[in-house]
């Protein structure tokens, strides 16, 4: 059932357009992944909305763009505040339909915040430039600009922050913005979009459209061939941000796509092994392994392998499973059978081609829907599936290494690019290896790597384009040069 709230009217099932509650055409179930029960029925939007929002955001874009960035970020530094001061609601209504312990809900609430008070910030300084001409009867200017509008399309594993994120930075540019969260989680999505008008947010800046599956697809199509939107974000899958891109390529758009990881998780034999496992819980465990930068292959070098796999072992042992919202619980359900299926699968070919559990490896249909054991797989081998595709569940594999060349030349073997992390106290070996990951981003002794003011993004297939730091405001603004003859 649905969680009671301090706050019910956070409670929204319609969509937001033009600063109205708008009703859909196609109802979107909503459940909870953990019991797998019915939560609420949400207006799903489609094509003809998709329009309506377009438009809205372009009658909202004059006057938004017009106004001083310190206006800007006041409101979205309010908006922060609301979101802080309904975190309890938020957090629950989070687990309800994603499934993560509420204290990760909690967490990721406050990390949502941190991105409308970091661009909040940052949209003041969107400086630009004189440059000295090599005409002396000339000038140059260079300014930055907002692309105009924007459009962002985000998953459920990250169902507030996946939005903040896009939207804070949009909004503080002076662009205006709709929102296609995932199908799974639009309740989480138009609670933010409440705050978003207790906060002040003036009508058709900001348009939340919740949608089926089906109509997601409708809506991608209208925003990308939209020549008005200027600009589309997307965090999910590698093969969709390939479509968006390909639908979005005769307009010309802009686009910033983080897409699929397969994140490498190297321990040297010179480690400090107590802190490798550490990172090794908080970077594979985290939302029931289900993040795009989740560890998903664990090299571990031959001298400090045993030791590594017993601690471990010992630690995911002693995670407690369970429904999001039940007191000390550390690992949720799956998001659904599908998520399900896809670890069971990678678990069964590692076990069929000689790989060994050491702990877990069950689903646990006494729990719920959808539920998997937090599983330790070790003597993994490079043809497993486990080793060469994200597998999005709390499975660790732990493959043997001898030399640091190996290491890098394995965990380098991937089509993809997004997060990497390693363990060494060695000064020279720290820098070599994190000069030679192939990853957009890198933890070196740390499991923990997202930060509102670090840029996050990937490269290979991937995707490309920044969110977070000064660097992800830069993707909606536009570069004007002014040539002055004087
Ligand atoms: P995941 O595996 O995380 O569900 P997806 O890439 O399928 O990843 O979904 C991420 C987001 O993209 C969701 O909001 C989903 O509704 C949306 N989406 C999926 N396919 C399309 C599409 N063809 N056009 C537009 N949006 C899509």
């Amino acid at each position: 059932a649905l969680p009671a709230l301090n706050d019910a009217s956070l409670l929204r099932i319609a969509g937001l357009i033009d600063g109205e509650w708008v009703a859909g055409s196609n109802p979107l179930a909503v459940h909870d992944p953990a019991s797998g029960a019915f939560l609420a029925e949400v207006a799903g939007h489609g094509a003809e909305q998709a329009q309506a929002a377009i438009q809205a955001a372009e009658r909202a874009l004059p006057a938004w763009r017009a106004r001083s960035a310190r206006d800007r970020g006041l409101m979205l530094a309010r908006w922060a505040q609301q979101l802080r001061q309904h975190a309890a609601d938020l957090a629950a209504l989070m687990t309800a339909e994603q499934g993560k312990p509420l204290t990760e809900a909690k967490g990721e609430v406050l990390y949502a915040a941190s991105f409308l008070d970091w661009y909040a910030e940052e949209g003041k300084r969107v400086y630009g430039e004189t440059v000295p001409a090599s005409d002396p009867s000339k000038r140059y200017w260079v300014w930055k600009q907002p692309v105009g509008v924007c459009a962002a399309i985000t998953p459920w594993n990250f169902p507030l922050a996946m939005i903040t994120r896009k939207v804070a930075p949009a909004l503080a540019a002076g662009c205006t913005v709709m929102v296609k969260p995932a199908e799974q989680t639009p309740l989480t999505a138009l609670a933010c979009a409440e705050l978003a008008l207790r906060a002040g947010l003036p009508a058709g800046v900001l348009g939340v459209l919740p949608a089926t599956a089906e109509e997601s697809i409708a809506i991608g199509k209208v925003w990308c061939e939209s020549p008005v939107v200027r600009h589309l974000s997307f965090t999910g899958s590698t093969e969709v941000g390939r479509l968006l891109a390909a639908q979005c390529a005769p307009t010309l758009k802009r686009l910033s796509l983080e897409l699929g990881g397969h994140a490498p998780f190297i321990v040297f034999d010179d480690a400090d092994v107590d802190a490798a496992v550490e990172g090794a819980m908080q970077s594979k465990y985290r939302n029931a392994g289900q993040t795009c930068i989740c560890a998903n292959r664990f090299y571990v070098q031959a001298g400090i392998h045993d030791a590594f796999v017993e601690r471990l072992a010992e630690r995911v042992a002693a995670l407690q499973l369970g429904p999001g919202n039940a007191a000390n619980v550390q690992v949720g359900p799956l998001i659904d059978g599908q998520a399900l299926a896809k670890v069971r699968s990678h678990v069964d070919d590692a076990l069929a081609l000689g790989a060994q559990l050491r702990v877990g490896g069950q689903l646990r249909g006494d729990l719920g829907a959808s539920f998997f054991e937090p599983t330790l797989l070790t003597g993994v081998t490079a043809r497993m599936r486990v080793a060469v595709e994200e597998t999005f569940g709390p499975v660790a594999a732990v493959l043997k290494f001898d030399t640091e060349a190996q290491a890098i030349q394995f965990a380098n073997a991937t089509e993809f690019g997004l997060a990497s992390y390693f363990y060494t106290r060695d000064i020279g070996r720290a820098l070599r290896v994190a000069e030679a990951l192939d990853y957009g981003m890198v933890g070196l002794n740390t499991g923990l790597i997202a930060s509102a003011e670090a840029p996050f993004g990937g490269v290979k297939q991937s995707g490309y384009g920044r969110e977070g730091g000064h660097q992800g405001i830069d993707e909606y603004l536009d570069i004007k040069t002014v040539c002055v003859q004087v």
